[in-house]
Order: structure tokens, then C-alpha cells, then sequence
């Protein structure tokens, strides 16, 4: 009798790709299960249509006439796509994305029965979810949580199911969310921004965050991901020495895609343009059977909802063609892990991109006003960033040598590193002389509109400068990204409201407005100068550097966690108004609770597997070898037949190192986690699951590695690397 994934194996052999029948174009199913505006003029009686867009644009109230117009249009138009159910979309703090499904059928009499969806019911719900994180906000017993309605991201439908995208809110008016707190940081950094650009452009009123994300993942096939169980219940292979081959070759990157995966990602892609997702790239990653997806930018909270959608979508198709795609961090050791780079920049409602050169001297002006804002955000918040995007899954990728360091440092080119050296050195103190400006005047326009080419990027960096954006590269590929854009535009706002008050000081006591903004901008560039780096972010010398300059290293979640204590982070987020003291308080609670569940999930599994996958094949191995030995002897007598078994004694023996080994690995495992649940403080306990539980991980998989080396193929229970990801 096989084993199981040798059963497993003989499946995938089997498999053939399975094409989506579709001739027409792409462009024609763009957004067509979209409720969006194009769609809400046709179906709204125009004041109502003008309310809409109000509340869209400018997160104006709808009343109640109007939101049960738009509800009755909404019910309508979702009706004419087959919808029967509807649901309140939201983001709790787990990391998905959950939803609680109703139909629009109601009772009315005997036989009798209407579709109904009213106002209230597309404004607020009560999903009584009871067992969403809420970082001790909600209690249990009043098990009141509501959701409600983003007019800002439309609705859509899948299936049968109308989607409205909400907010998710305690009974006291807490987010529970990823959400809300993004929409306010938006609206934080829109304020900020607009103020700041009235000194460039008065027409300036508007100023949207723009994100454009990359997701990278893992496809496996279905049949071997079932005989994982660590796959199954961690996302990650926990176990599994690395292939003969791996990644050496960079024979895979950007690579011919595989036909089946091509057909799985074309399925999902007309699933995502349906949804008005815009994907438009599709690549091999460096890591054998990693592929990446990244759609076009687009409003950054609306880009969210996209990617949160997107990687449902993708788990959901990824079944239909016997795949399983894997959005952990680092499913296997040995091969590079996933991230999401975030593309991060800012836009006016006049159509510019403030992260990008200009025309002419002032538009240049405006542009460096923005960059060296973003740099001192990022000097003054190093440590929020790094939180922003902890997680138990990244921790294996940051400083892995494949990902950025989890120290934080800006990379921004040559060009624009000369550029600011100039300015620190160049704007003299006290009054400007004409001369002074008109070559400085000179150098700003000389910003060349297209910066960089391909050519001088730097891929190790986890926040570099693109030539017009900044990407963070730090971002987890499992993540919300609300996480990173709710720190990223809160520290903008901060910045920019802080800039604009000492601009607004120089300019009451006399100064000209530009050499106003330049001072203040040298001044910015002095202070912020250690966290700009250029060079290698990968290497060593780049840790004992950033150490010299003063620049955190924090290597594990626990540890980058700990700056949500912090009374200035409290202050800040509270100023910038986004999160309470309160929800912020929350929101740790809930971030070390999700690191020691996840921490304990996988020691478990490590136990599991331990004791009832690889023991078992181990001992019958040693068996079948035992048997062997003994009858050697028996039929060659003592003396010969030791000799004849040698190979298979001295296998014998290190078989049984290993496994003695491994055992009591785990067995120390064990002590230490009940050690570790003994704790009470989430923080404190935290801190024992990453030192004391985490660090037993590598010695028992150690040894399982070498006991998959030594144990008979045939009998070994895991699906091994090479068959995972090698074998499509
Ligand atoms: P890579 O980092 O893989 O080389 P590109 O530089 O080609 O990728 O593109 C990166 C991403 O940046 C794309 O997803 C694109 O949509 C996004 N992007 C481009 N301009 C902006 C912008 N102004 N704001 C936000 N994202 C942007
Ligand atoms: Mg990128």
C-alpha cells in the first residue's frame, strides 16, 4: 500500500490544465458586477445620483429618502445579475475579510412573499459576530458589533450575493476594523495635503492616497496540500528538508508560465475585472511555483477592498483547477517567502501626482515639498512602520536575505541624493541673496521629469523611492494592507500639518513664501539623514551601519509590537484623529493575541506531526532494517553477517539519533509552551511563545529533515519539496 502522498503524487501526475471557455474581450467585462457610478447614473433619479457622488467624493451624510433610493436601485440592479442574498462586506481584525449573508426574500402572508432591501438594511447591520477580536472592547455577553456602509467603495456582486462594503464598529462606536481607521487616516492626510498645496496650486481641494499593490504567492496542488497537515492548518510547510534544486538556477523567475497555472490565472482574472479589479500583470516570481499578480493603482482605500477581494477570489479558483495558493509569508524554508509591496503616493483632483517631478521650478518645488516631507514621516515613525507590518508569518522574510532588513530606511537614487545634499549645503542662513535663489531655482528644475530607470533600482530597500512613488516592500504577503496605509498616511498627515505650521511662522515674520518652504525643507533634511540609505540593505555591514546611526533592528513581532505602548504613538493617532487611546489599546491586545495563537497553532502541529507522521514511518523503517540485519545473520552466521549489515547498522544507529534527538526537542517544546500559557499579560506571553516555544522549532526540524533523508521514499509520509514545488 502506498502512502499517502505518494498517492497524493500519483494525482498530480494525472492532471491536465482546465481552460476557461471565453473568446470575447477582457475590456468588455471590466466592472460589469460593479454598482459603480456609470451604473448608479443609469439606475438613480439624478438627485439622488448627486447625493451619491457627494457622499462618494466628499464623505457627505446621505440622508434617509436618499440611502433607501439607492438601496430600491441597488436591490434592483443586483436582481438583474441574479443576486438573491445580500451581505455587509467587512474587514475584522483578523486579517480576512468575513461576511454574514440575507436574502432580499420576505414573507408577507400566507403564500405570499416580496424582495425587500430598504435603507436601513443597506446602511446598517448587526451581524452579532460575537467572535471577531475585539481586544476586550466588546464584551461577550453583549455580543453587539455593527457594520456600516462605505458609500466610498461599491458595492458588487459574486455569485448570487449583493456585497456592500462596511465598516465594522463596536456597540460603543469602536472600529473592530481595518476599515475605519484607514478611511479616517485618508481623510487625515487629504486635509493635511490640500493645506499644503494651496501654497503651489489654489486650486488644489482634493488630495487622494493612491495604492497600487503586488501580490506574490505559492501554487500547490491540492492533492499534496491535503497531505500536509501543516499546511492545511498553518499556511506553512513546517517541516521538509530543501530540494537537490531550488532557486540557484534563477530558472524561474519571469520564467514560461505553466499551462495549468496559466488557466487558473486567467479564471481568476476575469473574475477580477467582473469585479472592476484592474489586473493587468502577471509574472513567475524568483521561487519555484511563485507567481506574482499586481492590477493598476487605483484610491487607496478602494485599491484595499481590490486586494482583499483578489486574494479571496484566488483561494476560491485556486480549488477549481486542484490548486491550493499559499499567501504565507514563507511557506518554505529555503526558497524566497511572498510580500505585497505596497505603491504608495499621493494625487490633487488637478491631476498630478505629488510623488512625481514637475514641468518647471515651482511644480519641481511642490514635488520636493512632498518627497522630503515623506522622508521625515518616515525618520520620525521608523519604529510605527516596522509594526505596521508585523506579523508572525513575516518575521521569517525580513532580513532573510531575500526581503528587506527589519530595519527601516529609505532608498531614494543618486540623483535625488545630490539634489538634497546640495540643499543642506547651499540654503544659507538668515536673508537669501537673489543670486542664491536663482541657482537653486535653477538646480530644483533641473529634476528631470522621468527620474530613474530600471537600472537604479534598489531592491533591497524596504522603502524605496521609484521615480514616482514610494514602495513599501516590507509588507507581509498575507496582510491587510489597511495596516501599513493606516500608519503610512497617519504619519503623513502628522508631518504635514507640522510643516505647514513652521512654513506659516516663517512666512508671518517676513519671509518670501519659496525660501520659507526651502528652509524649512534643509532643515528637514539634515534631521531625517540617517534614515536615507543607499546602499546594500541586505548585507551585514548594513546591520552594524544602521547600529552606528542609531537605527532599531527588531527582529520579531513581540519586539516591534511594543511600540503601540508608547504614550507619543497614543498622542499621534489621536491628534490625526484615526484611533482612540482606547481602540489603539485594542488593536495591541489583538496583535499579541494573534502572534501567540499563531505560534501555538504551529507548535502544535510540530507535536502532532512529530509523534504520528514521523515517528511511525521512522520506526518502520528501522524496522524493515533491524529485520534485514537479523537475517544476515542467520543466514551468514554472526561474524559475517555483522559484516555484511554494516551499512544498515550504522543507519540503524543515526536513526535512532535522530529521532531520540527529535523527540526530546519536542518534548522540551512541550514545557515550554505550557510554561508560556501559564502567562496571564499578552505582551509578557508574547515574548515567552517567540524565545522559549519558536526557538525549539529549528532543533526538531533539524532532525526530522535528516530522518527524511535517511528513511525509505516509499514509506515517507510528507510530500517533499521537490514534489511541492517542482511538479504542476
Ligand atoms: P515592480 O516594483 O515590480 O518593478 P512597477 O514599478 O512596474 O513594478 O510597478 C509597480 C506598481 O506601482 C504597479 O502596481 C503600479 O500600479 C503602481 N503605481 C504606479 N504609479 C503609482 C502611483 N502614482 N501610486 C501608487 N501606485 C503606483
Ligand atoms: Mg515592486
Amino acid at each position: 500500500m502506498a502512502t499517502k502522498r505518494l498517492r497524493a503524487y500519483q494525482d498530480v501526475l494525472n492532471r491536465e490544465p482546465k481552460h476557461i471557455e471565453y473568446d470575447g474581450k477582457l475590456s468588455e467585462l471590466f466592472g460589469k458586477n460593479v454598482f459603480h457610478a456609470e451604473v448608479m447614473r443609469e439606475y438613480l433619479p439624478s438627485e439622488t445620483y448627486k447625493s451619491m457622488m457627494e457622499s462618494i467624493n466628499n464623505g457627505k451624510r446621505l440622508d434617509r429618502k436618499n440611502a433607501d433610493q439607492v438601496a430600491s436601485s441597488m436591490k434592483e440592479w443586483s436582481i438583474s445579475k441574479g443576486a438573491t442574498h445580500y451581505t455587509h462586506w467587512f474587514q475584522p481584525l483578523t486579517g480576512a475579510t468575513a461576511e454574514k449573508h440575507d436574502a432580499f426574500f420576505k414573507p408577507i402572508g400566507p403564500g405570499k412573499a416580496i424582495e425587500r432591501f430598504d435603507g436601513d438594511m443597506l446602511v446598517q447591520q448587526e451581524p452579532d459576530a460575537s467572535s471577531f477580536p475585539n481586544g476586550g472592547i466588546r464584551n461577550t455577553f453583549e455580543a453587539r458589533g455593527y457594520t456600516a456602509w462605505d458609500p466610498s467603495s461599491p458595492a458588487f456582486v459574486i455569485g448570487k450575493t449583493l456585497c456592500i462594503p462596511t465598516i465594522f464598529i463596536s456597540y460603543t462606536g469602536e472600529s473592530l476594523d481595518y476599515k475605519m481607521p484607514l478611511l479616517k487616516a485618508l481623510h487625515a492626510v487629504d486635509t493635511a495635503a490640500v493645506e499644503v498645496c494651496q501654497y503651489f496650486d489654489k486650486n488644489v481641494t482634493k488630495v487622494n492616497t493612491t495604492l497600487g499593490w503586488e501580490q506574490e504567492y505559492f501554487l500547490i496542488d491540492q492533492a499534496l496540500f491535503n497531505a500536509r497537515p501543516d499546511l492545511i492548518m498553518t499556511g506553512r510547510a513546517l517541516f521538509g528538508h530543501a530540494p537537490a534544486k531550488g532557486q540557484q538556477l534563477e530558472d524561474h523567475y519571469f520564467g514560461s508560465i505553466p499551462e495549468r497555472v496559466t488557466a487558473y490565472m486567467r479564471e481568476f482574472e476575469m473574475e477580477s475585472l467582473l469585479l472592476g479589479i484592474p489586473v493587468t500583470t502577471r509574472h513567475n516570481e524568483v521561487a519555484p511555483n511563485q507567481f506574482e499578480c499586481a492590477p493598476i493603482f487605483e484610491e487607496c482605500n478602494l485599491a484595499n477592498d481590490h486586494n482583499l477581494l483578489l486574494m479571496d477570489l484566488m483561494e476560491k479558483i485556486a480549488r477549481k483547477h486542484d490548486f491550493r495558493v499559499l499567501l504565507h509569508e514563507k511557506p518554505f524554508a529555503g526558497v524566497n517567502g511572498s510580500g505585497k509591496h505596497n505603491n504608495w503616493s499621493l494625487s490633487t483632483n488637478t491631476g498630478v501626482n505629488l510623488l512625481a517631478p514637475g514641468k518647471n521650478p515651482k511644480t519641481n518645488l511642490q514635488f520636493l515639498t512632498f518627497f522630503v516631507n515623506t522622508i521625515k514621516a518616515i525618520h520620525d515613525n521608523a519604529d510605527l512602520l516596522r509594526a505596521c507590518i508585523a506579523s508572525a508569518g513575516n518575521d521569517h522574510r525580513l532580513g532573510a536575505n531575500e526581503a528587506p532588513p527589519a530595519i527601516i530606511s529609505a532608498f531614494i537614487g543618486t540623483q535625488l541624493s545630490g539634489l538634497l545634499d546640495d540643499i543642506e549645503k547651499n540654503v544659507k542662513a538668515g536673508k537669501m541673496t537673489p543670486q542664491d535663489k536663482t541657482e537653486l531655482k535653477l538646480n530644483i528644475g533641473k529634476i528631470p521629469q522621468i527620474l530613474l530607470d530600471n537600472t537604479d533600482r534598489n531592491r533591497t530597500s524596504p522603502f524605496a523611492f521609484t521615480g514616482n512613488k514610494f514602495e513599501f516592500r516590507a509588507v507581509g504577503s498575507s496582510a491587510n494592507c489597511g495596516s501599513a496605509m493606516i500608519v503610512l498616511n497617519t504619519i503623513m498627515a502628522k508631518q504635514l500639518k507640522e510643516f505647514k505650521k513652521l512654513v506659516d511662522a516663517r512666512i508671518d515674520k517676513g519671509e518670501a513664501k519659496d525660501e520659507a518652504i526651502l528652509k524649512e525643507l534643509q532643515g528637514i533634511i539634515k534631521h531625517s539623514k540617517k534614515i536615507r540609505f543607499e546602499g546594500n540593505g541586505y548585507g551585514d555591514e548594513w546591520v552594524k551601519e544602521a547600529e552606528k546611526r542609531g537605527l532599531a533592528n527588531l527582529k520579531d513581532t513581540p519586539r516591534a509590537l511594543k511600540v503601540w505602548h508608547d504614550k507619543k504613538v497614543a498622542k499621534l493617532f489621536d491628534e490625526m484623529g484615526v484611533l482612540s487611546p482606547r481602540e489603539l489599546d485594542a488593536r495591541r491586545e489583538i496583535e499579541f493575541e494573534n502572534y501567540i495563537l499563531k505560534i501555538q497553532i504551529e507548535s502544535r502541529l510540530m507535536g502532532d506531526i512529530t509523534q504520528n507522521y514521523l515517528i511511525p514511518a521512522t520506526v518502520e523503517y528501522q524496522n524493515k532494517l533491524i529485520l534485514n540485519v537479523q537475517g544476515l545473520i542467520n543466514i551468514l552466521g554472526e561474524k559475517d553477517g555483522k559484516e555484511a549489515s554494516k551499512a544498515q547498522m550504522s543507519l540503524i544507529q543515526r536513526i535512532s539519533e535522530h529521532m531520540n534527538a527529535m523527540k526530546s526537542a519536542s518534548d522540551n517544546m512541550l514545557v515550554q509552551r505550557k510554561l508560556a500559557n501559564k502567562i496571564e499579560e499578552a505582551e509578557e506571553k508574547a515574548i515567552a511563545y517567540c524565545d522559549h516555544v519558536k526557538s525549539t522549532f529549528e532543533e526538531i526540524r533539524y532532525h526530522a529533515d535528516k530522518l527524511e533523508l535517511l528513511v525509505d521514499d516509499e514509506l515517507w509520509p510528507l510530500p517533499k519539496f521537490r514534489e511541492m514545488l517542482f511538479t504542476r
